[in-house]
């Protein structure tokens, strides 16, 4: 490759960047591009401007077209795909004709595919040695987690960076590699952002409080609606960090002055794994019973590693003979409904007791409005939700929180779409659990 260009004399100005997700089965809709996603969160803190994204199919033409544009236009090229053995694998090839170099075998790389397969127990394949091509301008990104090679081409000021497809492949290869090596040729700017997650008040709302900071370009203020609340992400870019943070710490401080009380935590913080902070730090356990989430709660306690140290178990209870079984009292489901209230604090409070927990969770809700069986436990719920049809549709869900800080009670109407109800609801619950583990 050639030695030393000095890219910072050459970008006075943030870096333009630009995105393939190469391979067909992007464009016949068989494979959802989340490459594309993944690499442009990556790119602002690292002050380069994304301005393209592109989905090209594996064709050599019009890939290599496309390069040839995007080294016009872009000051870096990233790309995802079309480097595995297969004919059909056609980025490096696309870059070599873009470029006009020719690929040449190279031993080393050769020698460690052998490995790679050997390790494996089987021979390497004839057409993996596609893998092991360079082009003079070329250096290979190693991929420890894949057979295909990343390469990082410089040519005329312009850098050209391809990354394999498999998420779990680039991932690795971006943080270990890519992204230190970016961070060398920009070192002009940063951008540091500060991301402040709410839950409990409506984006509008919000927005009305902090209105006066949006508009502005830096700091900038971005609102953003998620599963687990509204977030508002501080972004400010400078010359180092320090002043960046200076940039950044009046607009959270306002934040914090006017939804203090809403605000359940910071940057890549998820709801689980607060929870998980707050009853370690307090050497407390917890105890989940669930209806229309379905396994959620529980599946999201258990995401954190070490979570088995105050999780005692959860109990996904879909029906009212489950529910019975464990040892909720059938005559609060009998005359509150299986969505109600008092029967979610029935939940938590068995589930709790039952379990020696601390906190218990009770969360009684339905993801559908025709769920049941109509001879079976349907009637509950179809009395609740006939007696006040509109209350108690589908998205609703009651949930109760009990334990040494205090009981909580909520109830709660999400978009009745399963995944979202899933979703909103198990945050929601983690969240309030959280808040009154630190009242307590
Ligand atoms: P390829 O290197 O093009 O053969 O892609 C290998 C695999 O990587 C594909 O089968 C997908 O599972 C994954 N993949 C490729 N491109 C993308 C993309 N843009 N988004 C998510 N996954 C991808
Ligand atoms: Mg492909």
């Amino acid at each position: 490759m050639q030695a030393s260009i000095d890219f910072q004399l050459i970008w006075g100005a943030p870096l333009k960047a630009e995105i393939f997700s190469i391979g067909t089965e992007l464009l016949m809709g068989e494979l959802t591009d989340t490459n594309a996603a993944w690499i442009a969160g990556r790119l602002p803190p690292l002050g380069i401007q994304l301005q393209w994204v592109s989905i090209i199919g594996d064709d050599l033409d019009m890939l290599s077209e496309a390069f040839i544009r995007g080294m016009e236009r872009s000051d870096i090229i990233f790309t995802t795909g079309g480097l595995g053995p297969t004919q059909d694998d056609l980025t490096r090839e696309a870059v070599a004709k873009a470029v006009g170099e020719t690929p040449t075998v190279q031993e080393e790389v050769v020698r460690d595919l052998r490995d790679y397969f050997s390790g494996r127990g089987t021979e390497m394949p004839s057409h993996n040695i596609k893998q092991a091509h360079l082009i003079p301008s070329a250096q290979f990104i190693p991929n420890p987690n894949g057979t295909a090679p990343g390469w990082w081409t410089e040519r005329d000021g312009k850098i050209v960076v391809n990354m394999p497809g498999p998420p779990g492949e680039i991932h690795p290869m971006w943080e270990n590699q890519v992204a230190p090596r970016l961070r060398e040729l920009i070192n002009d700017e940063v951008t540091i952002t500060r991301n402040v997650k709410t839950m409990g008040m409506s984006e509008g709302a919000i927005d009305e409080i902090v209105g006066e900071f949006f508009g502005r370009e830096n700091p900038y203020l971005g609102i953003y609606s998620k599963a687990d609340g509204i977030h508002l992400r501080v972004i400010a870019r400078a010359k180092d960090e320090a002043t960046a943070r200076l940039m950044i710490e009046p607009v959270e401080v306002a934040i914090h002055e006017r939804l203090g009380s809403y605000i359940w935590g910071y940057d890549d913080e998820t709801p689980e794994v607060a929870v998980g902070l707050a009853l370690k730090e307090k050497g407390l356990t917890l105890a989940t019973m669930e209806t229309c989430t379905g396994g959620y709660l529980g599946n999201s306690i258990t995401d954190v590693p070490e979570s088995a140290g105050y999780f005692k178990g959860g109990l996904v209870a879909y029906s009212r003979e489950s529910m019975i079984a464990a040892g909720v009292p059938a005559q609060v489901i009998d005359s509150h409904g299986e969505v109600s209230q008092e029967t979610a604090m029935a939940m938590a409070q068995t589930v709790r007791r039952e379990l020696k927990a601390d906190y218990g969770i009770g969360i009684a809700g339905t993801a559908s409005p025709t769920e049941r069986d109509p001879n079976g436990s349907a009637s509950q719920v179809r009395r609740a939700a006939g007696s006040a049809s509109d209350r108690r549709s589908m998205g609703t869900a009651y949930v109760a929180i009990v334990g040494p800080g205090g009981t909580k009670e909520m109830e709660l109407r999400v978009p009745p779409r399963r995944i979202t109800i899933k979703r909103r609801i198990s945050n929601n619950a983690l969240i309030e659990l959280k808040k009154l583990i630190a009242a307590g």
